[in-house]
């Protein structure tokens, strides 16, 4: 776990250093992926490399090519089977602090493996609560940015609530998690909000709508309103992290009587035999 890659070296993570100039450091300008490594095997590395490709275009910096090479070395050098490999890409070092960056600088390009810190399938049975706050975030949520200070506060927010997460909501429409996306269950159907320029595309949700119509479930992308938030009768977030996570509890909501939701658990299993199977 302890030898990560640096701007083209292979290196022990405590020897690995950054200049104070770097405009990731200053900034917060850069964007990062975090991408599931399960029993040695990279998950949905397109998906990643896509949505990658993509935030690196709305900040105005080039593809990086050969990250697929790096990520397979990572792998191969790491004792651990299941991890992630985090990914984080900053415009580079500058020489002065300034606001207006210069065309003609390298990117810095760390990755390195974590921990993969999964909930066990008790854990995940028994439910997790969720709390609600305003969206306070920027308008470009949808690019995977460095500059997490919302995230971060947010979250915090929820762990200090003795949540696992804080539900958004912006102008009572619900956006996402604080490190989630979302979707609830109505009627038997599934929602979860369209993709905007207000929340992200997380790779779990896209496997999640693909498989949920595989799957004869039916599961629909629109807008969800803080009341059919705390009306509906099952909630859960997905991430990388933990593919799906019912919430059970939404600040002083219990959904489906304080359990998880049929529907919620069958997408659970489905998701958790695609991991395996994959
Ligand atoms: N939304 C936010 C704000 C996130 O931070 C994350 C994951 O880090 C997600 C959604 C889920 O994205 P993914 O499924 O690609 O992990």
């Amino acid at each position: 776990m302890d030898e990560i890659y640096l701007n083209g070296s292979f290196l022990p993570r405590s020897k690995a250093q950054i200049s104070i100039m770097d405009r990731g450091f200053l900034f917060g300008d850069g964007v990062y992926e975090l991408i599931p490594v399960f029993n040695k095997k990279v998950f949905l590395l397109d998906e990643h490399l896509k949505r990658l490709k993509n935030s690196l275009n709305l900040i105005q910096m080039n593809e990086i090519k050969g990250l697929d090479k790096i990520i397979n070395t990572l792998i191969k050098k790491n004792i651990k089977n299941t991890f992630f490999i985090y990914l984080h890409i900053t415009r580079g070092v500058q020489s002065s602090r300034n606001h207006i960056y210069s065309e003609n600088i390298d990117s810095t390009i760390l990755l390195m493996c974590e921990d993969y810190p999964a909930f066990s399938e008790n854990l995940i049975k028994k439910g997790f609560q969720a709390t609600i706050q305003d969206d306070f975030r920027w308008m470009k949520s949808n690019i995977k940015s460095i500059s997490l200070l919302g995230n971060v506060l947010l979250k915090n927010h929820a762990s200090s609530n003795g949540c696992y997460e804080t539900l958004l909501v912006r102008n009572k429409r619900l956006t996402e998690g604080s490190t989630s996306n979302v979707f609830i269950v109505k009627d038997e159907i599934i929602y979860t909000p369209k993709l905007s320029n207000e929340l992200l595309p997380g790779v779990t949700r896209g496997l999640l709508i693909k498989l949920i119509n595989q799957n004869n479930l039916k599961v629909i992308e629109s807008d969800i309103y803080q009341l059919d938030l705390i009306n509906a009768d099952e909630v859960w977030c997905s991430s990388s992290t933990n593919a799906v996570v019912p919430i059970v509890k939404v600040d002083d909501n219990i959904i489906n009587d304080g359990k998880a939701g049929s529907i919620t658990m069958k997408v659970y299993e489905i998701t958790q035999d695609f991991i395996i199977n994959f």
